[in-house]
């Protein structure tokens, strides 16, 4: 079995599409070699090796030993140099690289072959002894805390004793005397810490590096990154050992990260930042803050300073977009005035910047429509809909002096909430149900957590490429980095701007799309694209004609249909607005919480016979009239499912004393004997018991009401010239006898309207599922109710899971949280039973999801395989699942 596959301008063995065994990193590597993209040449051990490694108690087998030792021979016969002899030294970076990017979730090592005898011919050979050393006490540093689990800060400590002592500003200004003395102290303190001494060989140094980046992929904070992004725990890393080039070999050296676009807004050309004199670390752990590649104000831009390997690097780019065709994100070094690129994979993107580069690809014609449709995240579409600072509070709050300083923009979204100093006190600040913005000097990938559990992201330190920036753009976290207006005094919990102080707990608000850091709160309302949707103006290059443009593209496809789950006229509105193609859940139970209306619900449900039900029913239907007609308005010409009252009864039973002396004061009776009723009512298992069509079946009225309602609006509707399209749906059916005895009360009433209503039922109780072919008889179209599916059919009550689901996603129990993305090994397999048994009765049966994996991609795609004619989901939802259906179409077509 080969595990090593090589890099170099004369041999690859891998290529790009192999991301699976080299993991994106070294897939990349392969590829640019084969496009003659200059990169230092190198091997990739296979993701596979790591599995293999880990599987066998944490040794490296002497067969893979053995491949890496012959192929680092040929890298030394490659380059002429030496890995642990004698002449030029070859010096090499070891980095993991999973198939799929989990930016610094796991560790990398540089300059590693580092001792005292490499570092002096490396100071011969390049005739520089301060660079010599400086790599030298950065490859300890790093070694000694990846490899070596010795504590960062230890290092950085006595690193700052070493400027100190020659009254250095930078590292760059410690003398080789000063390096060599801190060498020295960085012996002394491996000892100490390890009880054992630096290890020095170079071949033990790297077979101790090639297992630390196996052991890597389980460390906690690649183990979280995995279970927040559903990344497979079996996939392991790949290593990648690569031959250094030196960006720190001074002025004429360099290093940087560039995207080919602008990864924000997604405005095309360069964008990224360098660093001269520099090591990739620098760049991306902000402790430096960098410069611009190309910015006409700014003369220390690398278009400035470097014209010559500035036209090269843009030319690298348009090369591996061309190749890639999608937006790259590289990284690359200048050694002495020659570029190298070491690393190209597709930058991750705001979701406004993938909308635009989308369109701008096809408009280019790199790509087609129904590829750059697929190059958006779908869940990424929730982003274009975040709100924004309102604009007037925010202008007020500014014009009183709040703001506060000014960073970098970092990630796009307006964030109030209050400031947590550390990761734990964010996750403690959600936990408790508050907002926090996570403040602090410079991110790290220990705060992964606590970035997830944060509304926003503030850096003190670093630049558009940070940790801080690179990780909260991801989460769709607004985001200012680098702002130097403040620091953090973590012995008394404050942060100290200029004039001010601001404790752990106050609030604060951050613009990620300016910059600005704001005390206090601020209101936050709707994205502009919603804004620009609602005006119905769409400028030529605006975010509303991408939109739009996107729209089309989804339509072409011919995937599934979307429809949502709205109740109000203003949500049916916001939901039409957004793609919607009909309303496929309106749950009639809410419109029932109103003030006008929640006693007379209350009346109907307490009543002791039939009279007095009738009288609140009658005195109800006014308002269930009005609430269909102003629906039918807005969704004129398309169709609208109402589903007849589903309420577990509890939720609408008087809860206290004062509640219930209303609902007795209008019945005329004493407040203990409705009191006395509601605790007859109450239920122990209310999401087991008296509702769904078991109400319809003990009291007809109730839904008789209803569909008389749904009928009067839809004929008043009519006359007003609107096209209604009506369907009412039947919620908790388990037999077809139940729909049956439903349908015998309310189909009188369609009938004699004179309206074509066609009346289904929801499949949501898994003997409905089991029995869909008796159904399908009786019901003119099934709709997927899969949360209760879920909580049916995994005996997994959806208010009470809460407590134990965590534990269970944590162990691996579960892969996911059911509620969310559905069970398609379990509950999907009912799905895929009663779409196939409900059209073997009824071919051509109509059929749609409207749980809320109608909103989840993955259960979409899932959904187009089933073979379902729609899904419904929340208005905000609508464009996820109208993008996640298109591409299940696509991507059917392409694989079959
Ligand atoms: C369902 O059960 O999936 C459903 C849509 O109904 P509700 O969430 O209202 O119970
Ligand atoms: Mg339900």
């Amino acid at each position: 079995m080969k595990f090593v596959y090589r890099f170099s301008r004369q041999v690859t063995d891998g290529k790009g599409s192999m991301k699976n065994v080299l993991g994106g990193k070294g897939a990349g590597l392969a590829e640019m070699c084969r496009l003659g993209v200059p990169v230092p040449p190198g091997f990739t051990i296979s993701a596979s090796a790591c599995i293999d490694y880990l599987e066998h108690g944490g040794e490296l087998s002497s067969a893979l030993k053995d491949e890496v030792s012959s192929n680092t021979q040929w890298l030394q016969n490659e380059l002429g140099k030496s890995f642990s002899g004698e002449g030029s030294p070859l010096l090499l970076s070891v980095r993991s690289g999973a198939r799929v990017s989990m930016p610094g979730m796991m560790d990398t090592i540089l300059n590693l072959g580092m001792n005292d005898q490499t570092v002096e011919r490396l100071a011969e050979q390049s005739g520089d002894r301060r660079f010599a050393y400086d790599s030298y006490r950065r490859f300890m540093q790093m070694y000694g805390n990846v490899v070596l689990d010795m504590d960062q800060a230890d290092f950085e400590r006595r690193l700052e004793e070493a400027r100190e002592a020659e009254g250095a500003k930078v590292d760059s200004g410690i003398s080789v005397e000063g390096l060599k003395k801190l060498i020295d102290s960085y012996k002394s303190l491996t000892l100490e810490e390890t009880g054992q001494p630096f290890p020095f060989d170079p071949y033990e140094q790297l077979w101790r590096a090639i297992r630390a980046v196996f052991d890597s992929w389980n460390n906690p904070r690649a183990k979280f990154y995995r279970k927040i992004h559903n990344i497979n725990d079996s996939w392991g890393t790949a290593v990648t050992v690569q031959s250094m080039v030196f960006g720190n070999m001074g002025e004429t050296s360099g290093t940087g990260v560039c995207f080919s676009r602008n990864p924000a807004t997604g405005e095309p050309g360069p964008y990224g930042e360098f660093l001269t004199n520099a090591q990739g670390e620098d760049v991306v752990a902000g402790i430096r803050t960098p410069h611009p590649i190309v910015n006409p104000d700014d003369p220390e831009s690398m278009a400035a300073r470097a014209p010559g390997l500035y036209a090269q690097l843009v030319e690298t780019l348009d090369k591996l977009e061309r190749h890639f065709r999608d937006m790259q994100d590289t990284e690359f070094t200048f050694e002495d005035g020659k570029l190298f690129l070491l690393q190209t994979r597709a930058g991750k993107r705001t979701s406004k910047a993938g909308l635009r580069i989308a369109v701008d690809l096809c408009r280019e014609g790199l790509v087609n429509e129904r590829e750059a449709l697929l190059k958006i995240d779908p869940d990424s579409m929730s982003q274009l809909l975040a709100s924004e600072f309102d604009v007037a509070a925010k202008a007020r709050i500014l014009e009183e002096g709040a703001l506060l300083g000014k960073g970098l923009n970092a990630g796009p979204g307006a964030a109030t909430g209050k400031i947590a100093l550390s990761a734990d006190r964010a996750v403690a600040l959600q936990a408790a149900g508050e907002p926090a913005v996570l403040v602090t000097e410079e991110t790290s990938p220990e705060d992964i957590e606590g970035m997830h559990s944060s509304v926003g992201i503030l850096t003190q330190r670093g630049g558009m490429t940070s940790h801080a920036a690179v990780v909260a753009r991801g989460m769709g976290k607004p985001c200012v980095v680098g702002c130097s207006a403040f620091t953090v005094d973590r012995g008394r919990r404050v942060i100290r701007f200029e004039d001010r102080e601001l404790s752990e707990g106050d609030y604060v608000s951050i613009d990620g799309s300016t910059g600005e850091v704001i005390l206090g709160q601020i209101p936050t309302m709707e994205s502009p694209l919603i804004r620009e949707l609602e005006q119905g103006v769409m400028e030529p290059g605006s975010q509303g004609e991408q939109f739009h443009l996107l729209m089309k593209w989804i339509e072409q496809t011919g995937g599934m249909g979307v429809r949502a789950n709205a109740d109000a006229p203003e949500d049916a509105r916001l939901a039409r607005l957004l793609g919607a193609q009909g309303i496929g859940l309106c749950r009639t139970e809410h419109m029932f919480f109103g003030e006008d209306r929640i006693l007379n619900v209350r009346k109907m449900i307490l009543a002791r016979d039939d009279r007095s039900r009738q009288e609140a029913l009658d005195r109800l239907l006014p308002f269930q009239r009005n609430d269909f007609f102003q629906l039918f308005k807005a969704m004129d010409g398309l169709p609208v499912t109402i589903r007849l009252l589903d309420p577990p009864l509890h939720e609408f039973l008087p809860h206290d004393e004062e509640q219930a002396a209303g609902v007795a004061a209008d019945m005329g009776v004493e407040a203990s004997a409705v009191l006395a009723r509601a605790h007859e009512l109450a239920e122990s298992n209310p999401m087991l018991g008296h509702r769904g069509c078991r109400l319809g079946v003990s009291f007809p009225a109730i839904y008789e009401m209803q569909v008389r309602a749904i009928v009067e609006a839809a004929k008043k509707a009519r006359d007003e010239g609107v096209d209604v399209q009506p369907e009412v749906m039947v919620p908790l059916i388990s037999a077809e006898k139940e729909l049956r005895a439903v349908r015998a009360s309310i189909d009188p009433i369609i009938a004699g309207s004179g309206l074509e209503i066609p009346v289904g039922t929801m499949i949501e109780i898994p003997r409905a599922a089991l029995t869909a072919d008796e159904i399908a008889a009786s019901a003119q179209f099934f709709s997927f109710g899969t949360n209760d599916l879920t909580q049916c059919g995994m005996g997994l009550s959806r208010d009470d899971s809460g407590s134990f689901l965590p534990l269970y996603l944590d162990r691996g129990l579960f892969s996911h949280d059911p509620f969310k993305s559905i069970d398609q090994k379990g509950i999907g397999k009912l799905v895929e039973f009663a779409v196939a048994s409900g059209r073997k009765t009824t071919p051509g049966l109509k059929m749609g999801v409207c749980g809320e994996h109608g909103g989840d991609p993955q259960s979409i795609a899932f959904f187009h395989a089933a073979g379902l004619d729609y899904v419904s989901c929340s208005p905000y939802r609508v464009p996820i699942a109208l993008l996640a259906a298109a591409q299940a179409s696509v991507e059917q077509d392409q694989h079959g």
